[in-house]
């Protein structure tokens, strides 16, 4: 029987990571990763020497078949992504469901938890966090306007990522519907700038007006329920 690990590692800070992910990092016989070069980076922090394949957003059939036939073989993998939690807005899904579906019992299949930008940035924000909605990455166009008023109408707390050329544009959409609503923008999460902003969108606007050498890196934003 051989095991498929889901490993999440680093969202930034290299020592965020568990002994077991350490540990299956060593033990496996292959890494699937998103980026060779970022994984080596974490690699070589762990003085983890092992053989990578890579497995990003346009994985092919047979990139998925040849993965399939090595787990076959009795191979065990480990799956990462180049931050945080494989599948979380993240390649990873496609793969896991593949292979359950081809191997059924003769797979485990084992999840390794640890860091995820949204729930770094749903526990610094303070908003109520039992009961939220994430959304990933918002759509670019169609259907961005319509979502922000969703977000805007909801009685959960919402979680969604941005990129930083786009973060900008989703603070002006939020504004327009969600006048005097709470936010966080948490930026940077276990890096050198990390920076956790909470107040009224507009406060926040604000903020991002005044200091816009902050609006780079990467972002969590975090709308706080109704
Ligand atoms: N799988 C990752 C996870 O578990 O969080 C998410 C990967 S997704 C491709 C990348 C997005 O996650 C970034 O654009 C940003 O919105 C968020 N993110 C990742 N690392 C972050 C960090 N250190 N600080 C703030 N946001 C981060």
């Amino acid at each position: 029987m051989s095991t498929l690990f889901i490993v999440s590692t680093p969202i930034g800070n290299l020592e965020d990571i568990t002994l077991r992910a350490i540990r299956i990092l060593k033990e496996v016989d292959l890494i699937l990763c998103e980026d060779t070069r970022e994984t080596k980076k974490l690699l070589d922090k762990y003085e983890i020497s092992k053989q990578l394949l890579s497995y990003n957003a346009h994985a092919t059939d047979a990139r998925h078949t040849e993965v399939i036939e090595l787990l076959r073989e009795g191979k065990n993998i480990a799956l990462v992504s180049d931050a945080g939690t494989p599948t979380i807005s993240d390649p990873g899904s496609m793969i896991v469901a593949r292979a359950r579906e081809a191997l059924g019992d003769e797979l485990s299949i084992v999840p390794i938890p640890g860091p995820s930008a949204l729930l770094s940035a749903l526990a610094a924000s303070g908003f109520p966090a039992s009961d939220f909605l994430f959304l990933g990455f918002l759509p670019h166009k169609k259907g961005r306007e319509t979502l922000f008023k969703e977000i805007a109408a909801s009685e959960r707390t919402v979680v969604f990522y941005e990129s930083p050329h786009r973060f900008e544009k989703a603070l002006l959409q939020l504004s327009a519907v969600a006048v005097g609503r709470r936010i966080c923008v948490a930026r940077e999460l276990t890096k050198l700038f990390e920076e956790v902003k909470v107040g009224t969108v507009e406060e926040i606007s604000a903020y991002y007006t005044e200091n816009p050498d902050k609006m780079r890196g990467e972002f969590v934003v975090v709308v706080s329920s109704i």
